[in-house]
């Protein structure tokens, strides 16, 4: 098995990801004397020994680690925009997984250096000499640099003058650092929930419907204005409305296209260009295109969101799931800011509750079938999945577009099995491709 997957290095503590391997990955990220490698990490308990073993590796073959602390991911890959930086996180993973995400240059590394790490922790390479060795420092000005970068692509101006009630729930994650205090900077009224940096966490980190009833409970019972809801490592945000309802991921990322390709106030209205992936729904394509914008699908995951952003210039990239690269601030999912972005565009266009109405959702199903050899079956699928009159897309999996829909077959990346994702404009429509697409799969696997 690879050490990466498509979020880094990510397991169990002690089962995959341990000391040892920290150790190792250490050493091998560190490609000439003195390089500077900034190292944050989430809340979990078990950050403080993957990173003082993942400094010592660092130190060992002669880099510089500058240790941040308890660090959302996106403060961390802004710390290290000129240099190296690795946040420890296993981001909405249960409490007993930790693991590893590398940035250089401000981004996620490309998979080439992964591969070069997972060569080197694979073959070891030993220490550097005595008097080659790097050094540690601490630095604490990290979120700070992060909350004014955030503030200076926010409306602050217009927060401030509607000063809206916000509660944030940061889930005991790395968001406790910075969200809460960010938010009362730019003028809000902030009721902070679950946001002490115990490790001990409250809710399941995922910021899903199931892990957020009570969080919602508490927006309509406290009188705000919006909730929002970090994971684990806050590069991700997602709202809930005045009444204590999800926006909704495919609703949130529509209004967040459609609002920031207005001219709806600072940071907004600067290009044409938005990326998302293969995942995107209808409204999210309706709500671009009706507001003048070009959309970008690419595949799955947030460094080909960022590759997409660099190569078609977008200025925004959002993936459903709830994160969103603003890529004038830096070039990760950062939930820090997307949660000052959500805020804002409630002061400039009203309620969320009226707004989240106003993008048309249209059903969709999802489904997932046990299967062992993906590649085999994949190759199979794609020549019957020619069958369906519309444009195919191969990016990540088989995608294919029509008139009122889209369903899209792709092997799951972390499970035997493969996926089938179907949306239509109405019921009956859904139902046939999916039907369809239900037999080539079954009789592919
Ligand atoms: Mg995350």
């Amino acid at each position: 098995m690879g050490l990466f997957g498509t979020s880094g290095i990510r397991g169990k503590f002690g089962e995959f990801v341990t000391p040892e391997l920290a150790l190792k990955v250490g050493k091998a990220i560190v490609e000439r004397q003195g390089e500077k490698v900034f190292v944050g990490r989430d809340t979990r308990l078990s950050g403080p020994v993957i990173e003082a073993a993942l400094v010592a590796g660092v130190v060992s073959a002669g880099g510089e680690a500058v240790r941040l602390g308890v660090a959302p991911t996106p403060t961390v890959a802004l710390a290290g925009r000129d240099s190296k930086a690795v946040m420890i996180t296993a981001s909405h993973n249960p409490p007993d997984y930790n693991g590893m995400k590398i940035f250089g240059k401000g981004g996620e590394v490309q998979r080439e250096f992964e591969r070069r790490v997972e060569f080197k922790v694979e073959k070891g390479i030993g220490a550097a000499r005595w008097d080659e060795l790097g050094s540690e420092s601490f630095d604490d000005g990290a979120v700070r640099r992060h909350m004014d970068a955030a503030l200076a692509h926010a409306d602050v101006g217009l927060i401030r003058k509607k000063a809206p009630k916000v509660l944030i729930d940061c889930g005991n994650g790395a968001g406790c650092s910075i969200t809460p205090y960010v938010l009362r900077e730019a003028g809000c009224r902030v009721v902070g929930v679950n946001a002490d940096k115990s490790g001990i966490f409250a809710r399941g980190l995922e910021p899903n419907a199931e892990n957020l009833s009570e969080t919602c409970r508490l927006v309509k019972a406290c009188g705000a204005d919006i909730g929002i809801a970090h994971d684990g490592d806050a590069d991700r945000a997602v709202a809930i409305d005045e009444n204590g309802e999800m926006v909704g991921l495919d609703a949130q990322l529509a209004l967040m296209c459609g609002y920031l390709l207005g001219k709806g106030g600072k940071g907004t209205g600067k290009g044409k260009d938005v990326a998302s992936t293969v995942e995107a729904s209808l409204a999210v394509r309706e709500s671009v295109e009706k507001a003048g914008g070009r959309l970008h699908i690419t595949r799955v995951g947030s460094l080909d969101v960022a590759n997409a952003i660099r190569e078609k210039g977008c200025f925004f990239g959002g993936e459903p799931c709830g994160e969103y690269i603003f890529p004038e601030e830096v070039m990760v999912p950062d939930g820090v800011l997307c949660a000052l972005k959500l805020v804002e565009m409630t002061c400039a266009l009203g309620k969320l509750s009226a707004l989240r109405k106003k993008v048309k959702i249209y059903p969709m199903r999802r489904s997932k079938y046990e299967c062992r050899d993906k590649e085999k079956a994949m190759r199979a699928i794609r020549e019957k999945m020619k069958a369906f009159e519309g444009r195919m897309h191969t990016i990540d999996g088989i995608r294919v577009d029509f008139e009122n829909g889209w369903v899209m077959v792709r092997p799951s990346g972390t499970e035997p099995a493969i996926r089938i994702t179907c949306e239509h404009r109405n019921a009956k429509g859904l139902e046939k491709v999916f039907k369809q697409a239900e037999g080539i799969v079954k009789s592919s696997l």
